[in-house]
């Protein structure tokens, strides 16, 4: 099988690419801009693997991404290439409709192209992953309400209103011509190699900095967290064996408060590295204006991907929060070049991606 993974120097395309090629069976082609999110260090592990490849391309090239399809004789994309902060789409909204939405599109484009000219038995084997966000689904009241795959549409944030926007034109490049699609939707992502911008990897940075831990308003913004890997297990299982034209919702039944999932580094914190003054690090907690249009609850019903495809998260959010303080404790080389690097923006650098 020949894969290929828009985004894959980010952080979740990063650890399908590291998953997918740590089967020699599959060939992976890593197409990546390299934006301010793009990382080759995140790929370092697989870079000399005979089946990984990196290309540094734009998917809104789509003649360059048409002949690359046709030269690697890929069998599957998994676009995960996206614009992703949402405090970013609100400082500057455009270059997430320039690649979420118009790049989604020429992408399209050079599939469907390539997807016709395949002979069977390729044609037949061919698919279109399209990864997506709960985002789009808008928000739930705190006390109620779970997003299944036929929750309407209701995105509140310029980020969600792309990807959203994004959805629909995959699918209807499948109604309208036939492509052969797959789609899912997830909820917040957490792990290693995650950019120091989001929310917990900030958090764990700037405890070690003895820096304020930022919260946006009062913390009460209920987030479902979902270890990078189980993820990317995920990914690969809808790519591979997802019905045609179908959909499907990720989560890791890990409902948390912001203000929880910061108290709960600062406890693992506390453990791992106590720090020097002998006080807790939670007492580093800081309350930060609220962001605009700041969603209040996003809960993920996964039930469909469980029951079709069976799976299910290895790690519980304690478990996989202990792994990613763990290996920030364990990796300064991929994080600190990066925390060198000023952000630009005010609401920047609170952290808090959805
Ligand atoms: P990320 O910002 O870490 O990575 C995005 C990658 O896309 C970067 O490597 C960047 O260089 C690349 N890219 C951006 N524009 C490009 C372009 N025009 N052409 C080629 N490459 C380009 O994002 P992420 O958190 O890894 O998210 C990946 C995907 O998963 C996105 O589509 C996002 O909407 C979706 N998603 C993310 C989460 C989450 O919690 N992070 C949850 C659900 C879904």
């Amino acid at each position: 099988m020949n894969f290929l993974v828009t985004g894959g120097a980010g952080f979740i395309g990063s650890a399908v690419c590291r998953h997918l090629a740590a089967d020699p069976q599959k060939n992976v082609l890593n197409l990546d801009k390299l934006t301010y999110a793009g990382n080759l260090a995140s790929l370092r592990q697989i870079e000399n693997f005979p089946n990984y490849s990196f290309l540094q391309a734009d998917i809104c090239d789509d003649s360059l991404i048409l002949q690359t399809l046709r030269d690697r004789e890929i069998d599957i994309i998994m676009h995960l290439a996206a614009e992703s902060h949402v405090d970013r789409s609100i400082d500057g909204p455009a270059a997430f409709i320039e690649t979420n939405i118009i790049g989604t599109f020429r992408l399209l484009n050079a599939a469907l192209a390539y997807w016709r000219e395949l002979p069977e038995p390729r044609k037949s084997r061919f698919r279109f992953h399209h990864v997506s966000t709960d985002e789009v689904f808008g928000d739930l009241p705190f006390d109620s309400g779970i997003f299944t795959e036929e929750t309407p549409y209701k995105p509140s944030s310029p980020y969600s209103a792309s990807k959203a926007a994004s959805d629909h034109l995959v699918r209807a490049w499948h109604e309208t011509y036939g492509l052969p699609v797959v789609l899912s939707n997830c909820s917040n992502n957490y792990g290693p190699y995650h950019f120091p911008e989001k929310l917990i990897p900030l958090v764990i940075l700037n405890a070690l900095d003895e820096k304020p831990l930022p919260i946006y308003g009062t913390g009460a913004n209920v987030r479902d967290w979902l270890f990078v890997e189980d993820h990317a297990r995920a990914l690969e299982l809808v790519a591979t064996r997802g019905a045609i034209g179908e959909s499907y919702n990720i989560g890791g039944h890990s409902e948390r408060t912001n203000l929880d999932v910061v108290k709960q580094i600062c406890a693992i914190l506390d453990k791992k590295r106590p720090r020097n003054n002998g006080k807790p690090y939670s007492e580093l907690i800081t309350f930060v204006t609220d962001r605009p249009g700041h969603d209040r609850r996003y809960a993920i019903d996964a039930s469909k991907i469980e029951r079709e495809l069976g799976w299910k998260p290895q790690e519980t959010f304690q478990t996989g929060l202990e792994k990613t303080v763990q290996w920030y404790l364990d990796n300064e080389w991929w994080w600190q070049p990066i925390r060198n690097k000023t952000y630009a923006g005010d609401r920047l650098g609170t952290g808090q991606t959805a």
